[in-house]
């Protein structure tokens, strides 16, 4: 019978822990992926990676990371950026507010002369949860702080047989207990990096359990219980977000606008918009752009899913004999070209938008 991890009792026993962490440590050694970030002692450029591996696959992130750190070789030259240019760096990698915290905290870090060491100074800074803290501190610095990210959680939900689906709180309470546990030893980064890529390419969702290495540590398997742990999460209730758009053209150029900070999308340039059903579009969309305004044919819509919003772009022709000085909700208005829209930071609903319009 397999064990389960409570976090109310004792750690797992030591010899257990031993095996796990020589097999694994054993397996990465030999089997690590070649990944750029991991060709550097930068502490900078390993934060910046952990940034984009929070949201996105690793192939993926490999170009953003490499054009970013080209743009921004260093966290002064990050911190030295406009916000707008950052975010522009930041385009087609979505949460732009991890782009903000990542340009406040450079700017705290530069003050300060570097990266603090340490998981607890980390989670000080701006955007530094336990997650990015832990794994920046472990990697760059050698520092004994655990990381649970998906991919973790996964492996050690069935290694450890620890209960309950993702986004319950004793579930995550016991996961970060057990990765505090286990990753006091040698190599605190390569064990939190060995745990991370466990998850990542053998146990996935979908697990290949005859090519584990920890097959002999792991209850779930034991158990037989592979295909129950973990339980699928409990999605968020979306709440429907419905955008009339508004498409003004001249020639080749656009209206743009740049949404005032805050919020959702904030900071960033879009087509101008403003929330209204598909009924109440047309009379919506003369309140944003001002009396006057003529809103023509509809173009088409874009659809999008965000984390806790299902958000419906509804595209419109629109256009007026003057162009207003400024539009409720934002800060700056201009147009643009498709060759200088595509350097402004944008999200990928409304970089769909734009595509949409343009081939209208
Ligand atoms: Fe995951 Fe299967 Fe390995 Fe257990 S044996 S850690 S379930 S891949």
């Amino acid at each position: 019978m397999a064990r389960r991890w409570e976090p109310a009792r004792a750690a797992p026993p030591a010899e257990r822990v031993s095996a796990f962490r020589g097999a694994l440590l054993e397996w990465f050694d030999r089997n690590k992926r070649d990944l750029p970030w991991r060709r550097t002692r930068d502490p900078y450029a390993i934060w910046i990676s952990e940034v984009m591996l929070q949201q996105t696959q690793v192939a993926t992130v490999v170009p953003y990371w490499t054009r970013f750190l080209e743009r921004f070789p260093t966290v002064q030259a990050l911190a030295r950026a406009k916000l707008p240019d950052v975010f522009a760096a930041w385009r087609g990698l979505g949460y732009y507010s991890r782009a903000r915290n990542l340009h406040a905290a450079a700017r705290e870090i530069a003050a300060r002369g570097g990266l603090p060491k340490t998981a607890r100074e980390l989670l000080e800074l701006p955007g530094f949860g336990r997650y990015p803290a832990g794994a920046v501190a472990s990697i760059a610095f050698g520092d004994a702080a655990p990381v649970v990210d998906g991919n973790v959680a996964r492996a050690l939900s069935r290694v450890f047989v620890v209960e309950g689906a993702p986004g319950d709180r004793a579930r995550e309470r016991a996961l970060w207990e057990l990765a505090e546990v286990l990753v006091h030893g040698e190599r605190p980064g390569d064990w939190n990096q060995a745990l991370m890529e466990l998850g990542a390419t053998v146990c996935r969702p979908d697990p290949a359990c005859g090519e584990c290495p920890v097959r002999s540590s792991c209850g779930a398997f034991a158990a037989g219980r592979v295909s129950e742990l973990p339980p699928a999460r409990r999605r968020p209730d979306r709440k429907r977000l419905e955008m009339a758009v508004a498409v003004w053209r001249r020639g080749s150029r656009v209206l743009l606008a740049r949404r005032d900070e805050g919020g959702l999308f904030g900071g960033l340039w879009e087509l101008p918009c403003v929330e209204a059903t598909a009924r109440a579009a047309v009379p919506a969309l003369v309140g944003l752009m001002g009396r006057g305004a003529r809103v023509g044919v509809s173009l088409g819509e874009v659809r999008r899913t965000l984390t806790h919003r299902d958000l419906v772009l509804r595209l419109y022709e629109v256009d007026a004999a003057r162009v207003p000085r400024r539009l409720d909700g934002y800060s700056e208005l201009k147009w643009a070209t498709p060759a200088a829209t595509a350097k402004l930071g944008m999200s990928t609903a409304m970089s769909r938008a734009l595509a949409l319009a343009a081939a209208k």
